[in-house]
């Protein structure tokens, strides 16, 4: 999943977190540290850089947002890549949020650990979408994992699905999937496992729309059109590696080992049938007799 040369992304979307989690207000998209940035300018009229000042503080956790970046940046660099994957996400899911009138995810871009509505994350925690705080939270651990293994071609391809992918649990959550499913069961047949290939096939919807769907601030595609060889690494990719889960709220911290996905087969045919479908009534995997 190549963006197309021309495009542009500012969405200012991905806010960004490292150091310790110190249970900073979710959702404000760094403003409680930008005001701390505005009085310390203030009260050195104006002689500190304030961005040294607060990473210098020891221990303490620093916010930020992706600011700008070309098409070429985000085929090449992780920050812009996130930027404007979640660009075009909002993009394609823009009419969908409407009509449910449901507010776009919150996404952070975390490094160590951070506090979420769902607890404590860590690294070990892989990417997941908290239903509670109705937000994305992405380590960048687990994306280095992703290109040490995939290399420079599999890595981008593989962080872009498992994005989508969360995306689409919180499409799940608003359209009212999450409510109506029971998130219980493990089995083949579950539908913990109809959930997961679920946001695989609006992964998949994702990426169609997106190789059709023209920015209206650039007036090209976001997205390349996928090849099949794309495809299967990336859909690999998210199997090998590790995988994401949905957070219940539990208050004992982020829990790694309570998820259930299909086969990777079974994966790749959901993400295949959205992409090909473009459309949410072709993810129906509650009324699937055969996953
Ligand atoms: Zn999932």
């Amino acid at each position: 999943m190549t963006f197309q040369e021309g495009g542009s992304f500012n969405s200012g979307r991905v806010g960004t977190r490292s150091g310790a989690g110190r249970g900073l207000a979710i959702g404000g998209g760094g403003i409680g540290a930008a005001l701390v940035a505005l009085v310390i300018v203030l009260l050195t009229h104006g002689q500190a850089d304030p961005t040294q000042l607060l990473q210098g503080a020891g221990g303490q956790e620093t916010e930020g947002t992706v600011g700008q970046c070309s098409a070429e940046q985000a085929n090449t660099d992780r920050t812009c890549r996130l930027s404007a994957t979640i660009d075009s996400l909002d993009t394609v899911w823009g009419p969908t949020m409407q009509q449910e009138g449901a507010e776009v995810p919150a996404v952070w871009s975390f490094k160590d650990s951070t506090d979420t509505g769902c607890g404590q994350a860590s690294a070990a925690s892989g990417p997941f979408y908290c239903p509670d705080d109705k937000s994305i939270y992405l380590d960048t651990s687990f994306f280095d994992d992703l290109t040490t293994q995939l290399g420079a071609e599999g890595g981008p391809l593989a962080e872009e699905y498992v994005v989508a992918h969360e995306y689409g649990h919180h499409i799940q959550q608003v359209t009212g999937v999450m409510a109506r499913a029971n998130r219980g069961g493990t089995g083949a047949s579950s539908d913990s496992v109809r959930v997961e290939l679920q946001a695989d096939c609006l992964a998949g919807v994702w990426a169609g729309k997106a190789a059709s769907t023209v920015d209206p601030d650039t007036g090209v595609t976001y997205l390349k059109p996928i090849t099949h060889q794309q495809l299967e690494t990336a859909l690999d990719a998210a199997a090998a590696v590790g995988d994401d889960h949905i957070q219940a709220q539990s208050g004992a911290g982020v829990n790694p080992d309570s998820f259930t996905h299909g086969t990777s087969a079974q994966r790749q045919r959901w993400f295949t049938k959205g992409y090909q479908g473009k459309s949410i009534a072709s993810c129906d995997t509650f009324s699937a007799s055969s996953l």
